[in-house]
C-alpha cells in the first residue's frame, strides 16, 4: 500500500481504475452468470414439466387402452432420451408401478402425493446433478400441476432430467463472460487511463515543470489556458501565483534599487561632508526616514550629543507638540548612558521596547517612548558613538530596514572619523609647531573675518603686537634651544592672560600678535599691560641676565576703526606702536593713538 502511495499519480490512477473496472465487471459477470443459470434452470423446468405431462398423457392413454405393456414400452423408450436420467411411475401408496425403478418412492414424491401438487427440485443421484419432478396422477383428466386438486390421486410420476448439459452451458457462458470481462477491463482501463493522463496527469506534469522553472528564477512561465475542471482551476491559480510573485519581485527590486540609490546618495553626502554638524544632520534625517521614528540622537564618544526630531504628522507640528518633543528629547538625552549599559555596544542594531522584560519602563522613558533603538557607530573597529532612534509607537524593523540603519551608522561613523581627522589636520595646518599657537597665516585669515564682522556690525576690534626685548642676547646666552624653550613658555603665559575669544598667533620669530574681537582701546590697553606685566614677572631661566633684569616684551596696540579699517592698515598701526615702545625704552605698551604724527609716519629701527 505504501509503495502505491509513493508511486506516481498516473500509476495510482491506473491501479484505481483497474480495481474499479474489475469490481464493476465482476459484478456484471456475476449477474450475467446468475441470469444464464436461471435461464438454464427455467428451460430444464419446462422440459421436466413437458416430460412429466407427456408421461401423464401416455399413462392415461395407456390406462384407457388397458395396455400396461405399451405403457412400459413407451416409458422405457422415453427413459432412453439423452436428456432423461430416469422416469418412474408410482402407485398412490408409493410402490413402483412402471418404469425401471424398483426403489421406493423418495420422500419428495411422498410430499407431492400428500400435498396433491407437483414437487420440483434439484437432486444429486450417483454424483450426477439432476432436475426432478414428482407429478401426482389424477384419476380424472384433471391437472395436478400447480393447483391442488380435491380428486383422489392415482399415483405419482417421477421424471429426472440430467442437468449436466445445462451446467455445461452455464460453464461455457461463464468462460465467455470472463473473456469478455477481461477484454472489457483492458479496453475501459486503457480508455480511462488515456483520458486521465491527457486531462489530469499531463497538465499536472506541465505545472510541475513550470513550478520548477519558476523556482530556478524564470518567472515568465505560465500554465496553458483552458484546462478542464479542477486542473483548469489549478492552472489559473498557478498563473495568478506566478503573476503575484513576479509583481512582488518587481516591487522588491524597485525597493532595493531605491534603497541602493538612497544609500549611495547618503554615502556620497557623508563622504563629502567634513563639518560634524552637517554629517550628523544627514545621518539623522536619513535614519529617521528608514522607519517610523520620531526622534534621532547621535551621542559621540567625546560626549557631544546631537539631536534631530521629525514631526509624525502636520497636525503634530504645532508649538505645543514641538515643546513636548523637546522635553521628551531631554528625557532621552538624560538616559543615554543607562540605555547604552542595557544595550552594550555590539555591531548590530538593538532595540528596547516598553513591553520588553527590561525595557523603556525601567529607564523612566515611559510613557513617552515606546521603542528605543540603539545602533553603535563603528569605524574600522573603533566605536565613534551611538545612533539612537526613538518612537512613541511600537516599531518592528524589517531585516532590510535594520541593515539600512546599520549601513547608515557605519557610514556615519566613517564620516565622523574623517571629520575628526580633517579637524586635526586643519588645526595642525594653522598651528605653529613650536608654541602651539596659531600661525601667521591663520592670524591674517581670522583677522579678515573679524574685521568684516566688525565693520558689518560696527564693532570695535583691537590688535596687539608684541616682540621680545633683546632676544638675540638671550639666544646668545641660553643657546637657540634655550631661546625656543623661552618662546614656548611665553606662549603659555600669553594663553593664561588672554580671554577665550581672543586669538593668539606667533606672528614671526619672536613676535606675537593677538586679535581682540569686540574690544575697544581701553580694554585692549588693560590687556596689553597685563601681558607685559605677566611676562616681566614670569621667572624664565636666566631672566635676570637680560639687559632689563628680566625677560620683557614691547607691546603695540591698534584699534579699528580709529587706527585703520583694513587688515593691513591696522596691523601696520600696531607694528608702528610696538616699535615706538622699543624706541621708548622697551618693556612698554604703546597705543598707536599715542604716537605723534612724526613717529607714526616712519617705522623706527630696532635697537
Ligand atoms: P629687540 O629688543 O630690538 O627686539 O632686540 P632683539 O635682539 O630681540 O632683536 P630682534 O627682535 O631683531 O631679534 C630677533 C632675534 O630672535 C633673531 C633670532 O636669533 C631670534 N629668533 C627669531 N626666531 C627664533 C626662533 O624661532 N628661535 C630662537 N631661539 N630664536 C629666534
Ligand atoms: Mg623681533
Ligand atoms: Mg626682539
Amino acid at each position: 500500500m505504501s509503495v502505491l502511495l509513493r508511486s506516481s499519480l498516473s500509476t495510482r490512477i491506473l491501479v484505481l481504475v483497474l480495481c474499479l473496472v474489475v469490481a464493476v465487471t465482476g459484478v456484471l459477470g456475476y449477474l450475467s452468470y446468475r441470469s444464464e443459470r436461471s435461464d438454464v434452470m427455467s428451460s430444464t423446468f419446462h422440459d421436466v414439466e413437458d416430460y412429466s405431462e407427456m408421461v401423464d398423457n401416455i399413462l392415461h392413454t395407456a390406462m384407457l387402452n388397458q395396455s400396461p405393456e405399451a405403457m412400459n414400452k413407451l416409458v422405457g423408450s422415453m427413459s432412453r432420451a439423452s436428456q432423461v436420467s430416469d422416469i418412474a411411475i408410482y402407485t398412490a401408496v408409493g410402490r413402483p408401478a412402471f418404469g425401471t425403478t424398483t426403489k421406493p418412492l423418495p420422500d419428495a414424491g411422498k410430499q407431492a402425493l400428500a400435498a396433491g401438487r407437483e414437487w420440483v427440485g434439484e437432486e444429486n443421484v450417483d454424483n450426477q446433478p439432476i432436475y426432478r419432478i414428482f407429478r401426482p396422477i389424477a384419476t380424472s383428466t384433471q391437472c395436478y400441476g400447480c393447483h391442488q386438486q380435491s380428486d383422489p390421486i392415482a399415483g405419482v410420476i417421477q421424471v429426472d432430467l440430467l442437468l449436466k448439459h445445462g451446467y455445461e452451458r452455464i460453464e461455457g457462458a461463464k468462460s465467455q463472460s470472463i473473456r469478455d470481462a477481461i477484454i472489457l477491463i483492458i479496453v475501459i482501463t486503457l480508455v480511462i487511463w488515456f483520458f486521465m493522463s491527457r486531462t489530469v496527469v499531463q497538465p499536472l506534469r506541465v505545472l510541475a515543470d513550470q513550478a520548477g522553472r519558476i523556482s530556478r528564477g524564470d518567472l515568465s512561465v505560465r500554465a496553458p489556458e483552458g484546462g478542464l475542471g479542477e486542473v483548469g482551476e489549478l492552472g489559473e491559480s498557478f498563473n495568478l501565483m506566478a503573476d503575484e510573485l513576479q509583481r512582488r519581485i518587481h516591487d522588491l527590486e524597485e525597493a532595493n534599487e531605491k534603497l541602493e540609490t538612497s544609500i549611495h546618495r547618503v554615502a556620497d553626502a557623508l563622504s563629502a561632508a567634513l563639518d560634524m554638524s552637517s554629517i550628523i544632520q544627514i545621518l539623522l534625517s536619513e535614519a529617521l526616514g528608514v522607519a517610523e521614528f520620531e526622534l534621532g540622537l547621535v551621542a559621540l564618544t567625546d560626549g557631544t550629543v546631537y539631536d534631530h526630531t521629525r514631526s509624525p504628522s502636520i497636525d503634530a507640528d504645532t508649538e505645543a507638540h514641538r515643546a513636548e518633543r523637546a522635553a521628551a528629547t531631554e528625557v532621552l538625552r538624560g538616559r543615554l548612558e543607562q540605555i547604552s549599559l542595557l544595550l552594550p555596544a555590539i555591531s548590530s542594531a538593538r532595540a528596547l521596547y516598553r513591553s520588553a522584560d527590561v525595557g523603556v519602563d525601567e529607564l523612566g522613558l515611559s510613557p513617552v517612548w515606546e521603542t528605543v533603538l540603539m545602533v553603535p557607530m563603528f569605524s574600522e573597529g573603533q566605536l565613534m558613538g551611538q545612533l539612537v532612534l526613538a518612537s512613541r509607537e511600537h516599531v518592528v524593523l524589517s531585516t532590510s530596514q535594520r541593515r539600512a540603519l546599520e549601513f547608515l551608522s557605519t557610514q556615519g561613523a566613517t564620516a565622523v572619523s574623517h571629520s575628526y581627522l580633517h579637524e586635526r589636520t586643519r588645526e595642525m595646518a594653522i598651528t605653529d609647531g613650536l608654541t602651539g599657537l596659531f600661525d601667521h597665516r591663520h592670524f591674517y585669515e581670522t583677522l579678515e573675518v573679524e574685521m568684516a564682522r566688525a565693520s558689518r556690525y560696527g564693532l570695535a576690534l583691537s590688535v596687539v603686537l608684541l616682540d621680545i626685548d633683546h632676544f638675540k642676547d638671550y639666544n646668545d646666552r641660553a643657546g637657540h634651544r634655550g631661546g625656543d624653550l623661552l618662546l614656548r613658555r611665553l606662549a603659555t603665559v600669553l594663553r593664561s592672560v588672554v580671554r577665550e575669544t581672543d586669538v593668539i598667533a606667533r606672528y614671526g620669530g619672536e613676535e606675537f600678535a593677538i586679535i581682540l574681537p569686540h574690544t575697544a582701546l581701553g580694554d585692549a590697553m588693560v590687556l596689553a599691560e597685563r601681558i607685559r606685566a605677566a611676562v616681566e614677572r614670569e621667572p624664565f631661566p636666566q631672566a635676570s641676565s637680560q639687559r632689563l633684569g628680566s625677560v620683557t616684551v614691547s607691546v603695540g596696540v591698534a584699534v579699528r576703526p580709529d587706527d585703520g579699517d583694513t587688515v593691513e592698515v591696522l596691523v601696520e598701526a600696531a607694528d608702528r606702536a610696538m616699535y615706538a615702545a622699543k624706541e621708548r625704552g622697551r618693556n612698554l605698551v604703546v597705543a598707536h593713538e599715542q604716537l605723534g604724527v612724526g613717529l607714526a609716519a616712519e617705522k623706527p629701527a630696532p635697537v
